[in-house]
C-alpha cells in the first residue's frame, strides 16, 4: 500500500447496539482531537470507520458491500481511508484484510482506543490489524468527554460470560469486566458537565457490574446507581442490557428508591418456552422471568416493559412460539426488539439439528410483531391525559416542534418554547403507534 495523505474529514458509521454508538462517538472524540473534523452531510470524507455489528444478518456480507460503495469508481488517490471497527472486526478480522485491500485499519471494540496510532501507520502507507482485549486499558486511553447529548450514553460494563448459543458477544467482547467506580463517577460528572440530563448506563450484561466505592465497599449497579443520582445536573439515569440471572433484590428496590431512574426496564427474554430457553442456555424459564417482572412492578408500579425476541431458534416447534406469543400477551411490553435466528458461525447453536424453515420464521416474526405493536400502541394510548417531563432531545420537522423522550422511553413531540436539553413538563394528548403528541405546560426547567 502507497503512502497516503492525512485525512482531513471523517465519517464514522456506526450499526448494532448502543454499545457501538457508545465506542463511535468515542472514536469521533479521538479523531477530532487529531484535528481531523467531521465531514458535512452529503460530502465524502476522507476516512471512513466502519463501526460493524455482528448480530446484523449476513454481517461480514454487508461490510464487504459497504466497503464497495465506498471505493466504486474510485482510483486509490480519491478513495477514503477505511478502518473496520466493532465485532465483525473482531470475529473476522485477518479474513477482511486478506479480501479487502481498500481496508486500511482493523480494530476490535476493545483496541479502538489505539485507533490515532494505527492512523499514523496508515497515512505511512501500512495496513494494521489490532483485536486484543485490554479492555480496561482502552478507557483509560480515551480522550476526556468534552461534547455531549442531552441523552447520553457511559459504558460501564463490557463483555459477557453468559454464553447463550446464538450469540458472538462473548467472543467478540470477551469475559465481563467493569470499569472502575471512580472513573464512571468522573466520566458521568464530565457528561453533565458537557451538557448531559440523561445517561443510560451500558453493558452487554450490564446488571453484573461491581465494583469498589470510595469508601472501599463492594457494591452492584443499584448502589453505583444511587451514587449517580447524587451527581448535581444529572436529570435521568437508564441502564441497558440486563440478563434476568444478575437482576438482584437491591437493584429492585432501587427503582422504587430513586426518583431519577427512570421507570423503565429493558429485559430480554428471548423465547417463552423453557425447551428452547434450555437450549439457548438462557438459564431462566418463562415462569421465573415473569416472577422477576412482578418483583419489579410491585416496586415501581408504573415500570414500562421492553424486551427482545428470537422467532425461530432451532428445533422450535409450532407449539413452542406459541408459548412465546402466550408470554408477550401476559407482559404486555410498551416496547420490544424482535428477530429471526440467524446462525452465527463458531456458535454452538448455527450447528444445531432442527433449522427453522426461512417461510416458518418469516411467518412467525410477523404475527409476533403484530402483537408486540398492538401492545406498543396500548401502551402509548394509556399513556395519553399523563403529565409527565419531556427531555428535548431535537428539534422536529416544523418550525416550533420539539422531540423528546418521556420518563418511558417514549418519543413525543409538542410545540412551545423550548431548547435542546430541556425538561419540559407536558400534557400527553394523543397517541400514535410509535410516538405521542403532548401539550407543553410550563417553561422548562434545567435538571436538579
Ligand atoms: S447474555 Fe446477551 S450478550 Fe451474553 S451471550 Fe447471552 S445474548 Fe449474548
Amino acid at each position: 500500500m502507497k503512502p497516503t495523505n492525512a485525512p482531513k474529514t471523517y465519517r464514522v458509521k456506526s450499526f448494532g447496539c448502543q454499545m457501538n454508538v457508545y465506542d463511535g462517538e468515542r472514536m469521533a472524540e479521538m479523531l477530532s482531537e487529531r484535528g481531523i473534523v467531521p465531514a458535512p452531510d452529503g460530502e465524502d470524507a476522507d476516512l471512513v470507520v466502519l463501526n460493524t455489528c455482528h448480530i446484523r444478518e449476513k454481517a461480514a456480507e454487508k461490510v464487504y458491500s459497504d466497503i464497495g460503495r465506498l471505493t466504486k469508481g474510485k482510483t486509490q488517490a480519491k478513495a477514503p481511508m477505511i478502518a473496520v471497527a466493532g465485532c465483525v472486526a473482531q470475529a473476522e478480522g485477518e479474513e477482511i484484510m486478506k479480501r479487502s485491500p481498500a481496508v486500511s485499519m482493523v480494530v476490535g471494540p476493545q483496541a479502538y482506543h489505539r485507533l490515532p496510532e494505527m492512523l499514523d501507520r496508515a497515512v505511512k502507507g501500512e495496513r494494521a490489524t489490532d483485536t486484543d482485549m485490554p479492555a480496561i486499558a482502552k478507557f483509560a486511553a480515551l480522550p476526556e468527554r468534552k461534547r455531549t447529548n442531552p441523552a447520553s450514553f457511559l459504558t460501564v460494563q463490557e463483555g459477557c460470560d453468559k454464553f447463550c448459543t446464538y450469540c458472538v458477544v462473548p467472543y467478540t467482547r470477551g469475559a465481563e469486566i467493569s470499569r472502575p467506580y471512580v472513573d464512571l463517577v468522573t466520566e458521568a460528572k464530565k457528561l453533565v458537565h458537557a451538557g448531559a440530563k440523561e445517561i443510560t448506563l451500558l453493558g452487554q450484561n450490564v446488571s453484573a457490574w461491581s465494583g469498589e466505592d470510595e469508601k472501599g465497599h463492594m457494591i452492584g449497579l443499584a448502589g453505583l446507581i444511587r451514587d449517580l443520582a447524587r451527581v448535581d445536573g444529572l436529570a435521568r439515569i437508564r441502564y441497558t442490557t440486563s440478563h434476568p440471572a444478575d437482576m438482584d433484590d437491591d437493584l429492585i428496590a432501587a427503582h422504587g428508591e430513586i426518583d431519577k431512574l427512570m421507570p423503565f426496564l429493558h429485559l430480554p427474554v428471548q423465547a417463552g418456552s423453557d425447551r428452547v430457553l434450555r437450549a439457548m442456555n438462557r438459564s431462566h424459564t418463562a415462569e421465573s422471568y415473569l416472577r422477576l417482572l412482578d418483583r419489579f412492578r410491585a416496586a415501581r408500579p408504573d415500570l414500562a416493559l421492553s424486551g427482545d425476541f428470537i422467532v425461530g431458534f432451532p428445533g422450535e416447534t409450532d407449539a413452542e412460539f406459541e408459548e412465546t406469543l402466550a408470554l408477550v400477551d401476559e407482559v404486555k411490553y410498551a416496547q420490544a426488539f424482535s428477530f429471526k435466528y440467524s446462525p452465527r458461525p463458531g456458535t454452538p447453536a448455527a450447528t444445531m439439528e432442527g433449522q427453522v424453515a426461512k417461510e416458518v420464521m418469516d411467518e412467525r416474526l410477523q404475527r409476533l410483531q403484530a402483537a408486540l405493536n398492538r401492545d406498543q400502541f396500548a401502551f402509548n394510548e394509556a399513556s395519553v391525559g399523563k403529565t409527565c417531563e419531556v427531555l428535548v432531545e431535537r428539534k422536529g420537522k416544523h418550525p416550533g416542534q420539539w422531540l423528546g423522550k418521556t420518563p418511558w422511553l417514549q418519543s413525543a413531540w409538542f410545540e412551545g418554547e423550548a431548547a435542546i436539553g430541556d425538561l419540559v413538563q407536558a400534557e400527553l394528548i394523543e397517541a400514535g403507534p410509535n410516538s405521542l403528541a403532548g401539550r407543553m405546560l410550563e417553561p422548562a426547567r434545567s435538571a436538579a
